[in-house]
């Protein structure tokens, strides 16, 4: 029998407790994994070891693959209607609500990220998404298409079956959010699989999900690490498609890990390193404040991050005084204390990687303006971080750091800042800030990027499409197009009265 996880907090923002089961989650109950193996989960604010869980291996994926195909033949599927799954849907996010500050307690402890951001961020827009999804379950509609009096020709937007999702760390449970909510809206069956760094919100949900009343089978959750578990995920025979969150690099091995398998369907939402434009006539303030959120967010692992500033040159020296000013009041410091806006990076691995490119930054002949340094003696907290004299080609402007780290950039002409804006292989979001909408609204529409910020930064909203261009992915989550990503299109052509 898998073992159960309690914590308590007592702590100047959230004093409550939780419980975890630590197993697999498959056909509807935990159980250990075939091998009885375990992963060390590790707070990233001290780097000690806050509990182990399941390892799932190759042999309970393909459990987790029967027991959502037997799920999907008989209660889910064609044979539970939308209605139903939106019922379902909403109970769900009726109990996140109900659990909030539990799951955003366990969302800080896990991922290092506030708890305070957590509850405000995290939780609400995971919960609007299931809601979001909720609502579009009995609205999934095919067309009637009119082709002649003979016949009656419509389409049916029908589930594609066992889907495998794989999500990162930065955003445990909204990645989450952002998978199950569309997958189950559309009927399909899931076998997903938490990051190894971040698993204990998925756990969680697990006992939200037994309650909400899904039956067994249609969501399981394998907790294990990406090139076993994941990798027997992407090329399973029998799972139908792949819907994948995580780095461009890992991204192309499951799309290479599908074609060599089933040829399964697949959707990638991968990295960026996204550009902000700032012309002489925006508004310094808002400018300052939106750049440093949309920098310094979730501690700069955020994949949509605006990392490289492109600053006019009338207001570059204004505004790179204003943003120092606004990044040295950013408080470091325990994800459960009072009035902290950054907690630790989320592992030691990523640590030494953005340590590594602050290093290479510096060797490259750029300017630490700001930060640089490592913060306290324990866990794996980075001070917020800005280069100047920087050069296009330097690996800290062109390559994803996924940390608190970015480069300030001068600029003297409109058109030739949208080259350089664009001038990158990810295509993921961009922000322009100016007083001139003209200019501003031509300046979104320059940016090669599936998403475009008009005067703010990195605003999500589970209706509004999200995805990228270039090798930051393929298909879009979020609003009505991500159900797109669920189903299969199916064609009926009915005879009405045609003879041959
Ligand atoms: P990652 O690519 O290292 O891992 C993502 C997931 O893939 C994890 O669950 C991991 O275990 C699994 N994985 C690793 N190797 C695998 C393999 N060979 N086969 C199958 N699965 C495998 O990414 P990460 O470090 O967890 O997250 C950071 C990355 O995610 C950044 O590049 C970031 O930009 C990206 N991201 C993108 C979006 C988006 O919507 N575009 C959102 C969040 C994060």
């Amino acid at each position: 029998m898998p073992s159960i996880f309690t914590h308590q907090w007592d702590t100047s923002v959230y004093k409550g407790s939780t419980s975890i089961n630590t197993g697999l989650f498959i056909n509807g109950e935990f159980v250990d994994g075939v091998k009885n193996t375990t992963i060390d989960v590790v707070n990233p604010a001290n780097g000690k070891l806050i509990t182990k869980i399941s390892e799932a291996t190759e042999a309970d994926i393909d459990i987790a693959v029967e027991a959502a195909h037997k799920a999907f033949e008989t209660t889910w599927g064609l044979n539970c209607s939308g209605s139903k799954r939106g019922d379902m849907l909403y109970k769900l996010a009726q109990l996140m609500e109900k659990n909030i500050d539990d799951l955003s307690a366990i969302e800080a402890l896990d991922n290092g990220k506030t708890f305070l951001w957590a509850k405000s961020v995290d939780l609400t827009l995971s919960i609007s998404t299931i809601k979001h999804y909720a609502g579009w379950a009995d609205k999934n509609f095919g067309q009637v298409i009119e082709t002649d009096e003979k016949k009656l020709t419509y389409s049916r937007h029908e589930p594609i079956g066992v889907v495998g999702q794989i999500i990162p760390w930065n955003f445990p449970l909204l990645m989450l959010a952002w998978k199950i909510g569309p997958a189950l809206a559309t009927g399909n069956c899931i076998v997903l699989k938490p990051s190894e760094f971040t698993p204990l919100s998925a756990l969680r949900m697990c006992a939200l999900i037994q309650e909400a009343g899904f039956p067994p089978g249609v969501v399981n959750i394998v907790t294990g690490y990406g090139s076993t578990t994941g990798q027997a995920i992407s090329s399973h025979m029998k799972i139908d498609k792949v819907a994948f969150t995580g780095s461009t690099l890992v991204g192309r091995k499951v799309m290479e890990a599908a074609a060599k398998s089933n040829l399964k369907n697949v959707t990638l939402e991968l990295g960026g390193k996204s550009p902000v434009v700032i012309f002489d006539d925006a508004d310094l303030e808002q400018s300052v404040n939106w750049t440093a959120h949309g920098l310094f967010w979730n501690h700069g692992q955020a994949c949509c991050a605006g990392t490289r500033i492109f600053v006019q040159e009338g207001i570059y020296d204004k505004f790179l005084q204003k943003f120092t000013d606004k990044i040295k009041e950013i408080k470091l410091g325990d994800p459960f204390g009072l009035g902290i806006d950054q907690g630790p990076q989320v592992s030691q691995i990523q640590y030494d990687r953005i340590m590594s490119y602050i290093e290479s930054g510096r060797a490259e002949g750029a300017t630490v303006h700001v930060g640089g340094e490592r913060h306290g003696n324990e866990g794996y907290f980075i001070q917020p971080t800005i280069f100047t004299d920087t050069t296009p080609d330097m690996k800290i402007v062109k390559e994803e750091i996924f940390g608190p780290v970015g480069a300030v950039i001068k600029f003297k002409d409109g058109k030739e800042v949208i080259k350089q804006a664009n001038d990158s292989n990810y295509g993921l979001a961009a922000a322009v800030f100016s007083q001139d909408i003209n200019k501003a609204i031509e300046t979104a529409h320059a940016f090669k990027a599936g998403t475009a910020w008009v005067n703010c930064a990195n605003t999500i909203d589970a209706g509004v499409p999200f995805g990228g261009y270039k090798q930051s992915g393929i298909g879009r989550e979020l609003g009505e197009y991500a159900l797109h990503n669920y189903t299969n299109v199916k064609a009926v052509h009915v005879n009405l009265n045609w003879k041959m």
